[in-house]
């Protein structure tokens, strides 16, 4: 069986950051990916310097091809579902979906986040005309008539204000739940109009959103917007290795990548189990790679 430095499992810009660092450090890699990666849906990522407006699988084929040219670094599309380590040779053993098994001194979990949305038909128009970082999206969709369909009260007004900055034409869908009187009348001095009506369906064309239909049967002409989902991460790697959790459920790590668990990683959104940005994951990415190369360095000096 194969031997690594490090495994790393989840190849977005978390991930891809830390293989590129270390195999450039002259570490044994292999990274895995199976191709989730929540911004596959959207047609352009903005914001990443020197690559703003590039499409994902661009992004993602660019950073492969320059990772591919250091020759201690392998890259395989599979699905890792089981990582156990043996507590007396102190290697993890990480298993594929396509039962293969793979040995490694360290594990980076970079294995991003996944959301889930207040309506299921949200879904279909994600990543097209309705997005959830104002960041990423918000200049594609400034001053045009713009939706806010969240639940939670902190949640809409935090991302209400927000987007006004791109958009002053916007309608508030709490679907069925209720705001304050405070905040409504805030919504009201900005003249943001706010529905609390369950909503029942989306209308559009091509993952364009055209309208909104509450139960009433009232149809609002809407042509994007942003929502708030609930994220989490696809797995529970983290749990099963005795990575400490914070009550807000974050990986708790010594700001470094390093988890609590020895020889476990952490870097990009699946540590705060919240959204960020290409940028920044990757960035994570380096730092954790940093740590990871230091620590074998000390094990082996
Ligand atoms: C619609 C949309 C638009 C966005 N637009 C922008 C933008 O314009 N600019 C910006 O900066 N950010 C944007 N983002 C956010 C950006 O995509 C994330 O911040 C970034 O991708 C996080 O990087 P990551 O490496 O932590 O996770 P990810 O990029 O999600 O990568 C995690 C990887 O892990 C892999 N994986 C997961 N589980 C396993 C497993 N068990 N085995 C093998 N592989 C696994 C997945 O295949 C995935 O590729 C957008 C997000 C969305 C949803």
């Amino acid at each position: 069986m194969n031997k690594y430095d490090c495994v790393i499992i989840g190849g977005g810009p978390a991930g891809l950051s830390a293989a590129l660092t270390l195999g450039r450090a002259r570490r044994k890699i292999a990274i895995f990916d199976n191709g989730t990666n929540r911004n596959r849906v959207t047609q352009e990522s903005h914001g990443f310097l020197t690559r703003d407006g590039i499409k994902p699988q661009e992004f993602k084929n660019i950073a492969s091809k320059e990772i591919k040219s250091y020759p201690s670094i392998s890259m395989l599309d599979q699905t890792i579902i089981e990582i156990t380590k043996n507590d007396k040779s102190g290697l993890f053993l990480v298993k594929t979906s396509e039962n293969k098994s793979y040995m490694s001194a360290k594990v980076l979990l970079a294995t991003g986040i996944q959301e889930e949305f207040p309506l299921p038909q949200i879904r279909q128009y994600y990543g097209k005309s309705l997005f959830s970082c104002p960041y990423c999206d918000g200049w594609e969709l400034r001053d045009k008539p713009l939706a806010i369909i969240a639940e939670k009260e902190e949640h809409i007004k935090h991302m209400t204000k927000l987007v006004f900055n791109w958009s002053q034409d916007l309608i508030v869908f709490t679907n069925g739940h209720q705001l304050s009187d405070n905040v409504q009348s805030e919504f009201e001095r900005k003249k943001i109009k706010l529905y609390t009506e369950c909503v029942k369906n989306l209308h559009g064309e091509d993952s364009n959103l055209i309208s909104i239909e509450l139960e009433t049967g009232e149809h609002i002409l809407r042509s994007g917007g942003f929502v708030v989902p609930n994220f989490y991460r696809p797995n529970k790697f983290a749990k099963q290795l005795n990575c400490q959790v914070d009550e807000n459920g974050i990986i708790i790590t010594d700001g470094a990548g390093r988890t609590t668990a020895a020889g476990i990683y952490v870097a990009g959104e699946t540590e705060k189990g919240g959204a960020s940005s290409l940028m920044i994951a990757a960035a994570e990415g380096f730092k954790t790679a940093s740590s990871i190369n230091l620590d074998i360095t000390i094990d082996r000096f």
